[in-house]
């Protein structure tokens, strides 16, 4: 189109010249030009007038297949009219055709063709002369595939490369998220078939699939811990209970046999009433335990003085206190101290620190109970029984935990009232203590959180 546009205004610029003086050298000229766009462009150009005859060739000679010499008008025409009449007077300027390519293709690899069809107007005559000009332009196949050829090399190289360096990537990323995947889905096949000893192999990786083989694992761990401390909490009830059933069991069958004379009867049933009343007090800590468990999620506080319950619960505990001949000393840091927690819990709590001050100390022994108010308040029970073996301080704690019977003051304890102890004050965020030394006494302390409304 371009190169077409460009002989044509060349021709139209000098019409008279070329129309009317008929001159040479702008023949010359013209012929130049168009074989400067041909070479430019890698096509075959022919310029003729409506007639057939060839103005322009790009090439030396002009083509026999379609050319020949014509005496009469002492110039080269088309052959054939069909190579020329259809386009004179045509309404496009530009037509496509393949009218060349039975004769072209075979040797001369040209098959596309553009016919470009101009008029010009010489005033210069009258009547004024109208000139028909048509421009074939002839491309090359071989050109053309090139041309393709490149474009294609140019867009389809980076693009099979970009496919497959970006094919080659996404598997080494799948593998990379999908093996500890399927590491992780057959560990937690075994978790589920009750065995919990497969882990996910831990990397160094730091992504998100790291972090979740650690806390898979971690989850692993807490599941092992909790399903040991359920099977050793079972085996521990079971224990707790038979004891006091086998009591029970062998002072009634005594009774009923008549081993046990009637005279003994009496003493034996009251050991029978022990032992129930025992198993009653088991079965509500028990109860208690698994209320305060629950409790986590939602701890109900109200802002109440400590050092009235504190008076409350000794008061309850009075006759425990005078049958021992105990001596109690209570002194509260200051004369009324709100707190933030919930009340009954800690009325709990101080009924199973005292209870135990006392159980734990012999007859006429001292224990002191007081308060602390700094930044939280700190509650103290203070005995001088008979303390706890340093071996023994971290499984005080621990459900079902009775320190050896034998030297024990106490046979009736369940082992349950410093895990309740502890697990209160944990649900209040609060922490709690014990100081002891065998033979001396001891001291257990816990904090709790000032009341800020008031
Ligand atoms: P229980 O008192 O029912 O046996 P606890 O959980 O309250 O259960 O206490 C666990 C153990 O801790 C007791 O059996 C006892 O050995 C020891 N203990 C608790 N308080 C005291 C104390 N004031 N003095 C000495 N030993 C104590």
């Amino acid at each position: 189109m371009f190169q077409s546009e460009q002989i044509f205004s060349y021709i139209s610029e000098h019409k008279d010249d070329l129309f009317i003086e008929k001159d040479e050298d702008i023949y010359q000229e013209l012929n130049n030009l168009v074989k400067k766009l041909s070479l430019n462009s890698n096509s075959y150009i022919w310029v003729t007038n409506g007639n057939g005859a060839l103005l322009c060739n790009s090439r030396e000679n002009a083509d026999d297949r379609f050319f020949e010499y014509s005496d009469l008008l002492n110039n080269y025409v088309f052959k054939k009219p069909e190579y020329y009449t259809r386009f004179v007077n045509n309404q496009q300027t530009m037509v496509e055709c393949s009218l060349f390519a039975d004769e072209i293709n075979d040797n001369d690899e040209v098959s596309v063709s553009f016919v470009y069809n101009y008029k010009v107007l010489v005033f210069n005559k009258y009547p004024p002369l109208e000139v028909d000009i048509l421009i074939y332009l002839h491309t090359s196949v071989i050109e053309m595939n090139l041309l393709k050829r490149q474009i294609m090399l140019s867009f389809l190289f980076p693009l099979i490369m970009a496919l497959s360096i970006g094919t080659i990537l996404v598997g080494l990323i799948s593998i990379r998220v999908s093996k500890p995947l399927v590491q992780l889905n057959a560990v937690a096949n075994s978790v589920r078939s009750g065995d919990y000893k497969s882990r996910a192999t831990r990397t160094r990786r730091k992504d998100e699939l790291g972090k979740l083989a650690d806390n898979f694992n971690k989850m692993i761990d807490e599941i092992d811990k909790l399903d040991k401390s359920r099977l050793s909490f079972i085996s521990d009830m079971s224990h707790e209970l038979r004891t006091p059933m086998t009591t029970i069991n062998g002072f009634i069958s005594g009774i009923l046999d008549g081993t046990i004379d009637a005279d003994s009867q009496e003493y034996y049933l009251n050991l029978v009433k022990d032992e129930v009343n025992r198993l009653n007090r088991l079965i509500n800590n028990l109860l208690l335990l698994s209320k305060i468990e629950s409790e986590e999620v939602e701890l109900i506080r109200t802002d109440f003085d400590i050092n009235t319950v504190i008076t409350q619960t000794v008061a309850n505990m009075e006759n425990m206190i005078k049958e021992k001949n105990l001596h109690l000393d209570i002194h509260f840091d200051e004369k009324i101290t709100f707190v933030n927690a919930n009340e009954d819990d800690i009325e709990r709590v101080m009924f199973n620190l005292i209870h135990n001050a006392i159980k734990f100390t012999e007859k006429r022994g001292h224990i002191k109970i007081y308060t602390k108010v700094r930044k939280k308040v700190t509650v103290y029970v203070e005995d001088d029984g008979i303390g706890i073996n340093e071996n023994e301080l971290l499984s005080i704690w621990n459900r079902f935990y009775k320190a050896d019977k034998s030297r024990s003051a106490d046979k009736t304890g369940t082992g349950l009232g410093l895990s309740i102890v502890q697990k209160i004050i944990n649900n209040h965020n609060e922490t709690v203590s014990v100081e002891s030394e065998q033979g001396k006494g001891s001291r257990f302390f816990f904090t709790l959180k000032i009341s800020e409304n008031l």
